[in-house]
């Protein structure tokens, strides 16, 4: 039987980030005879947490060592820089060669609000900016406008308080940082003096969590307030609130901020907002400003939504960061709901038009959406191995080739990159950062990468 020693199931993980490893994981601890190869776009591991997880949280980061673990088990290989689903190397193509394939490859891309001046010169998704001081080699041509004065942020999640925080600290508070050595030298010129960010909705549906909102009120150079007429709840907050205790927790933190005296501003001071929608991105060419419109809540407890109340306001910002979501691409071949961006799935199995497609699994934000930090995706990549473990008996297999997929590969004169030279890449990196005080120095194009695995 598939997965028996005599024929180990072969599985192709596409995306090698942390739904990825955890699949890969949980396919070992099965105990079933399995071999994994894991893909990836880029020519490093690990995803997110490299790419996403902000570069001053570096225990956030020790999670690698998981990884690593699950990397180095026998039956495990990474192929890097392999693009699976782009139009020299489809779907279908891959899938041929494998039992099993298993997409884990994420939300690679932002959601826009679909607002007048979204396109503006200045105006910028904050996946632009995490990608660029993260050194992902896509965003590394970005050219942020550090000459701005003023910022607005318009989302509350955490990725809307990585940014601003990126923002806001200073070079000492950057240095121990593995943050890029392009943007720590852009940043050093910042004139950036403030940073408003927005929520369309109250304090007790800020999607932010306590220990992020906190830091922003600890930083050396930056100084914070919130107006306490905002933290005024009505009668659905206050049930809101009583049994969700995130909330509770921001509010305490959020109530401290409007204590503080804007007379003790520091060099750069952050605003928060809240029930403040964009309206319009102002400008000729470039941000010269953003249309915020008020809101009210309506709705259940637990349910209120933003409704406008007609009444404007106008913000005087030089650049613009929409934080309001990362939003999954669709694999050639395969269904997508574009609305959620997401693969259509039911506990993991991939669902067309005509049912489960068999031997097709997701795991990660291409199936559940962009949410969660990196160790949810461990229970969410457990369900899908679960469902692809009780589909084994009855799987319907198209006749695999038996050839592997990497001589292919090979042949076409792809350089794949394994886990030793990932390994390799690693090393250098911490040797690079070692010797400016940094915990890395990153490579940050795959043209400096393979230049240095070939050199
Ligand atoms: P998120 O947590 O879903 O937050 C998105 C924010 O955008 C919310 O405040 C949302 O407001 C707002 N928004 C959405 N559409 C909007 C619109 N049209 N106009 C104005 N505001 C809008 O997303 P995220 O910040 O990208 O984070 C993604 C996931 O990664 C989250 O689970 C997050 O916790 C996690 N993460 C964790 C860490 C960490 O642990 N340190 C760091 C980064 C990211 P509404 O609530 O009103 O929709």
């Amino acid at each position: 039987m598939l997965g028996s020693d005599e024929k180990p199931l072969k599985v192709a993980i596409v995306g090698a980030g942390p739904s990825g490893m955890y699949v890969a994981d949980a396919l070992f601890k099965s105990k079933i005879a399995v071999v994994v190869h894991a893909y990836d776009r880029l020519p490093t591991p690990y995803g997110l947490l490299r790419g996403g997880v902000a570069p001053d949280h570096q225990r956030m980061k020790s999670v690698s060592k998981y990884y690593d673990r699950v990397a180095g088990h026998p039956s495990f290989s990474f192929f890097g820089n392999v693009d699976v689903g782009s139009a020299d190397l489809p779907f279908e193509m891959l899938r041929e060669y494998y039992d099993v394939v298993v997409l884990s490859y994420g939300a690679e891309t932002d959601r826009s609000l679909g607002i007048d001046g979204e396109t503006l010169n200045g105006s910028f998704a904050a996946t632009e900016f995490v990608g660029w001081y993260n050194g992902h080699p896509d965003y590394q041509l970005r050219q942020f406008n550090f000459n701005a004065k003023s910022v607005a942020i318009i989302g509350q999640g955490n990725v809307a308080i990585d940014v601003t925080r990126i923002l806001a600290k200073s070079q000492e508070e950057l240095a121990s940082s593995d943050i890029t050595a392009v943007a720590m030298d852009a940043l050093k010129d910042s004139q950036i003096e403030t940073i408003h960010l927005i929520g369309r909705r109250g304090p007790v549906q800020a999607a932010f969590t306590q220990l992020e909102i906190q830091e922003l009120g600890e930083l050396k150079e930056c100084s914070i307030s919130v107006d306490s007429q905002d933290l005024v709840l009505s009668d659905s907050d206050e049930l809101e609130l009583s049994d969700n205790r995130k909330a509770q927790k921001n509010l305490e933190v959020l109530k401290q901020f409007s204590s503080f005296s804007l007379s003790e501003r520091k060099k750069k001071h952050i605003y928060i907002h809240f029930l403040k929608s964009p309206l319009t991105v102002m400008g000729e060419d470039h941000v010269e400003g953003l249309l915020l419109g008020r809101n009210r809540l309506e709705g259940e407890p637990g349910q209120q939504k933003a409704k406008s109340t007609g009444e404007t306001e106008k913000l005087d910002v030089d650049m613009v960061f929409r934080s309001v979501g990362y939003a999954g691409i669709a694999m050639p071949g395969l269904p997508f709901d574009d609305r959620k961006g997401t693969i259509p799935h039911e506990n993991g199995r991939v669902v067309g038009s005509e049912g489960v497609i068999s031997g097709v699994y997701v795991a990660g934000w291409i199936k559940r959406g962009p949410s969660g930090v990196l160790g949810s995706n461990k229970p969410d990549s457990t369900e899908t191995v679960q469902s692809l473990l009780e589909d084994l008996p009855n799987l319907v297999l198209a006749e695999r080739r038996e050839a592997s997929f990497l001589t292919v590969l090979k042949e076409r004169g792809q350089r794949v990159v394994s886990f030793d030279d990932w390994q390799r890449i690693d090393a250098e990196e911490i040797r690079r950062g070692e010797l400016v005080g940094k915990p890395r120095e990153k490579f940050t194009s795959l043209d400096e990468i393979l230049l240095f695995l070939d050199s």
